[in-house]
């Protein structure tokens, strides 16, 4: 990895660390622009510290006209909801129009019941791979947004997870939908800002053994087999790192028959994901499948 890589890799952790959200600029660059001057001043104002991503202040965030706002809220099969939201599916086409200077190259395939997107982001200028999202829009709040995450180079193709992507299609996790970080309907280009800050996170984990910045991680099994302690507490209400948290009463409360129970939980894109992120021509043919947001 290149040192100006490297530097700005470490710079983005440590904003997370100190609830700082880094920038994402045209082609999915994430970078953290603030100083360590900065970084002290926001420990101070943690309360303050925006949790969202920003987008630099010559383009700001659109969002469509006509936004009404939406649960978030699955629902179920029987509530009426139809299989068709007509408001969805103008806001995402005229969301994919405005995302194309952000994003160059993105790829739609509208269909009947959904829209698939393909799009790239160079991530960190100089790291050598980029990282390539395959989307599926549903246009009904029935059914979730997915995404899921692969490094790319010339010659390959990766997955990227396990950590932070949903069981079992491996799908990413980049926001508690709890949060309403995001809501279907929302903007496409921050919809994409937040999977690129979620794969620099992974970029970062895989560089330093360690999740930058605040998660979601509900269940104490997952806690155990997967954070490191000086990652912060996935918990509802985390007080600082896990190893200070929840790591010693995780450990009371957990059996080697939950932690294996976990351990045999796969994670893994569906195969015609990874055909698509191979070949981005034509959509995958998959049906609703149902998620366990992790
Ligand atoms: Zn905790």
């Amino acid at each position: 990895m290149r040192k100006s890589v490297e530097d700005d890799l470490k710079a983005i952790g440590l904003a997370l660390d100190n609830d700082v959200m880094p920038s994402v600029f045209d082609r999915g660059v994430v970078r953290p622009v603030v100083s360590p001057d900065d970084l002290k001043l926001a420990g101070q104002e943690k309360a303050d510290a925006r949790q969202r991503p920003t987008r630099s202040a010559t383009r700001p965030w659109e969002r469509p006209a006509g936004w009404q706002g939406t649960t978030g809220q699955p629902r179920s099969p029987h509530s009426g909801t139809p299989l068709v939201q007509p408001g969805l599916r103008s806001r995402y086409t005229e969301g994919v129009g405005a995302c194309r200077d952000a994003y160059p190259g993105l790829l739609a395939f509208p269909q009947e019941r959904q829209m698939w997107l393909f799009a790239e982001s160079d991530l960190i200028e100089g790291l050598g791979r980029r990282a390539a999202f395959a989307i599926q829009l549903p246009y009904t709040t029935n059914q979730p947004v997915r995404a899921w995450g692969f490094w790319t180079t010339a010659v390959s193709k990766t997955w990227i997870g396990p950590r932070h992507t949903n069981f079992p299609d491996g799908s990413v996790c980049a926001f508690e939908p709890r949060d309403q970080t995001w809501l279907p309907g929302g903007s496409v280009t921050a919809l994409l800002d937040l999977y690129c800050l979620w794969a620099v996170r992974h970029l970062y984990l895989e560089k330093y053994g360690k999740w930058p910045g605040r998660q979601s991680v509900p269940i104490a099994a997952e806690r155990l087999l997967e954070l490191g302690d000086e990652e912060f507490c996935g918990c509802e209400h985390p007080l600082g790192t896990f190893a200070r948290c929840c790591k010693a009463s995780d450990q009371t409360k957990t059996s080697g028959a939950d932690l294996l129970d976990f351990a045999m939980k796969t994670r893994m894109p569906p195969d015609e994901v990874v055909r698509f992120a191979w070949n981005p021509t034509s959509p995958p043919g998959l049906r609703g499948q149902n998620t366990r947001q992790t």
